[in-house]
């Protein structure tokens, strides 16, 4: 099957037939300019979002605390098995007080279910202990302090600060990566050039929402082994296409449905 483009849109030219795999194009290599890379970049968003219009954060939250170990625990681990784990957790230890004060095996059997459950025990208690010791019990909601606590890092950061907080975060997890450089939106694999990469491209207010759009996509079509470039509604403007099958059929199998049993 001939690597070409889709026949509608004005995205990048897609790679030749003969050129064996495609490489995403990248600043620097495209021959695109700054300019049109940012319009493509918000062109891309605005298709992701109409095709995934139920694009959302799919751990089950309604505190920054809950989130912030929602999120704790996702690491290796599904989103749904986390969302089976968390109501009864959060019944338990209703605060920071309360996990701080959890008894550490009873705290384990909650959390075995997730995997590296004796890390994430670690991760949880020192946690609670440092929002108890140096913020009044409270999450932060600035990206500085929330990075100085146990178990969050940049990534987890900015989930807490775009989703319990309301303030524009770039999540850049597996999905994002991925994504940004096939969409050549960035030749880094640094998560914070990554990061940073995106944040000059797209609108500030959006960066919460089209991370979460590049993550449905991520999970749903544009797989790390074989993404479905034949069933993907944004290939136009996309230079990695035909990086997977462009057959129709074929790649219509690959599409998946359930992105929250999806990591
Ligand atoms: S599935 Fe293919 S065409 Fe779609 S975004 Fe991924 S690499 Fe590009």
């Amino acid at each position: 099957m001939p690597r070409t483009a889709p026949t509608t849109g004005s995205g990048p030219a897609a790679p030749a037939a003969s050129s064996g795999p495609t490489r995403p194009a990248g600043p620097g290599d495209s021959g695109e300019t700054p300019l049109g890379r940012t319009r493509r970049a918000r062109r891309v968003m605005r298709t992701l979002g109409e095709l995934h219009p139920d694009a959302r954060i799919a751990l089950t939250f309604s505190t920054p605390l809950q989130l912030v170990i929602a999120t704790v625990l996702s690491a290796q681990c599904t989103d749904k098995k986390v969302n089976e784990v968390t109501p009864g957790l959060f019944a338990r230890y209703p605060d920071a007080a309360a996990f701080a004060g959890a008894d550490r095996a009873q705290l384990e059997e909650i959390l075995r279910p997730t995997g590296f459950f004796r890390a994430k025990t670690n991760s949880v208690l020192g946690l609670a202990a440092a929002l108890i010791e140096r913020f009044d019990g409270e999450v932060p909601g600035r990206l500085e302090d929330l990075v100085t606590l146990p178990g969050v890092g940049r990534k987890t950061a900015n989930v807490v600060l775009g989703h319990a907080f309301g303030v524009p975060g770039i999540t850049v997890d597996t999905h994002v990566g991925r994504l940004s450089r096939r969409f050549g939106f960035t030749v880094n694999e640094d998560p914070v050039r990554v990061e940073a990469d995106l944040g000059a491209l797209l609108e500030r207010r959006d960066w919460t929402i089209d991370s979460d759009r590049m993550i449905f996509h991520g999970r749903r079509v544009c797989h790390a082994r074989r993404p479905a470039c034949g069933a993907c509604g944004v290939a136009k403007l996309c230079p990695s296409y035909g990086l997977g099958p462009t057959e129709p059929e074929i790649a219509a199998r690959l599409v998946r449905g359930d992105v929250e049993a999806v990591k």
